[in-house]
């Protein structure tokens, strides 16, 4: 590629936007031109209107630049979006109707039919859809809710491998996944909340979106029975997951189930990208792993850790994993997506 693509993020305020901004500075492919917020940010140079969390400081390259409304035009090749979710679906067609590719992190347009909901190493090939969009030049891409992300990279080699039936998932969420500044510090302080809005109904439809095959009529969803119980706890980042899983033709031995998931494969359509980690999932072997402090940023962040894989006394087996909710679970996840979609042609310079 000659030069670099000019990106845009819009909720560049929020948790997301944040993690965002860390993530593209000094990408090999990709600049910040552009950012938007609400109408209460903008006008502001970004380091002021921020309530910065992220490490470190505020880098250098966008400290100075002046918030806009998240409206177009904007002085970018694409934008990502971390928009909250009560502005994003409008915001984002708009967007692409008005010629700008929109990478997407909002839950607005996942289940739209002619969007592509990709994880990259499991179903690069959704990534197709976007030819089917009628934006004139723009699209949108999505990626899956934060904890989805995490349990469909697990199921994917199994799903592969036996056919998933039926899941049971209990989740342990991170308070970075609110959002800023989130939940209340006396509700998250020494407690556990069990219930996040709309999560479990992304957790049901989204895996079985994402495993399906796509076709002439759209895709069409894994048969996949899952039932999600969520929980969010005093963690920063990282959403533990507690999964167990009855399979369609049975695995001649645990060993089987480890290897599967420990040999998953990346795609050659993926690997060699900037942000693809060197292997998706890792399997742990010690027997309190994955923990969030010690493991949440494997590959940078990119990389599920899975652990304690062993016999299910009600499904068949059964296993612990985590994922990073604002890097795999977020932007950094948006972001493979971009590199896909420059890869496939699909993304580049506006003219
Ligand atoms: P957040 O911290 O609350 O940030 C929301 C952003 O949206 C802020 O930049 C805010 O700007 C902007 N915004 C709010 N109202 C707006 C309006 N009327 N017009 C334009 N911009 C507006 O939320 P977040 O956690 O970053 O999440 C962002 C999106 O990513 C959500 O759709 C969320 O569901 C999704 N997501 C989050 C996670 C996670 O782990 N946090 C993971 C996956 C997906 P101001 O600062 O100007 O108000």
């Amino acid at each position: 590629m000659t030069g670099k693509l000019r990106a845009g993020i819009l909720g560049a305020t929020g948790a997301v936007g944040q993690k965002f901004i860390e993530l593209v500075a000094g990408h090999p492919w990709f600049e910040v031109t552009a950012l938007a917020a609400s109408e209460r940010s903008a006008g502001r140079p970004y380091r002021e209107a921020v309530s910065w969390i992220g490490t470190g400081c505020v880098p250098d390259a966008v400290g100075d630049l002046v918030m806009q409304p998240a409206e177009p035009p904007l002085d970018c090749d694409f934008v990502f979006s971390g928009l909250d979710a009560t502005v994003a679906g409008d915001i984002e067609t708009r967007f692409a109707r008005a010629g700008y590719p929109v990478i997407s992190n909002a839950r607005n347009h996942r289940m739209d039919p002619d969007v592509p909901l990709l994880i990259p190493e499991i179903n690069p090939g959704h990534a197709a859809l976007v030819e089917r969009q009628a934006f004139d030049g723009g699209f949108i891409v999505t990626n899956p809710n934060c904890s989805t992300v995490g349990l469909t990279m697990a199921l994917a080699p199994l799903h592969r491998a036996f056919g998933v039936r039926s899941v049971l998932v209990t989740t342990f969420q991170a308070l970075s996944g609110a959002g800023y500044p989130g939940v209340a510090s006396l509700d998250a302080l020494g407690n556990v909340v069990p219930f996040i809005g709309g999560e479990e109904a992304k957790m049901r439809a989204e895996p079985r979106r994402i495993l399906g095959t796509l076709g002439a009529a759209g895709v069409e969803d894994a048969d996949i029975a899952i039932s999600p119980q969520c929980n969010r706890v005093p963690v920063v980042d990282g959403h533990l997951e507690c999964v167990s899983v009855r399979f369609e033709r049975m695995p001649g031995s645990l060993d089987e189930v480890v290897d599967a998931m420990r040999t998953f494969p990346t795609p050659d359509s993926v690997a060699g990208l900037p942000s693809a980690p060197e292997r998706a999932l890792r399997v742990l072997d010690a027997e309190d792993a994955p923990q969030p402090r010690r493991d949440v940023m494997a590959g940078g962040g990119m990389t599920v850790s899975i652990g304690r894989i062993r016999p299910c006394e009600v499904l068949d087996v059964k296993f612990v994993l985590l994922v990073h909710n604002t890097i795999r679970g977020a932007a950094g996840g948006a972001i493979l997506n971009a590199e896909l979609l420059v890869r496939t042609g699909n993304l580049r310079a506006r003219s």
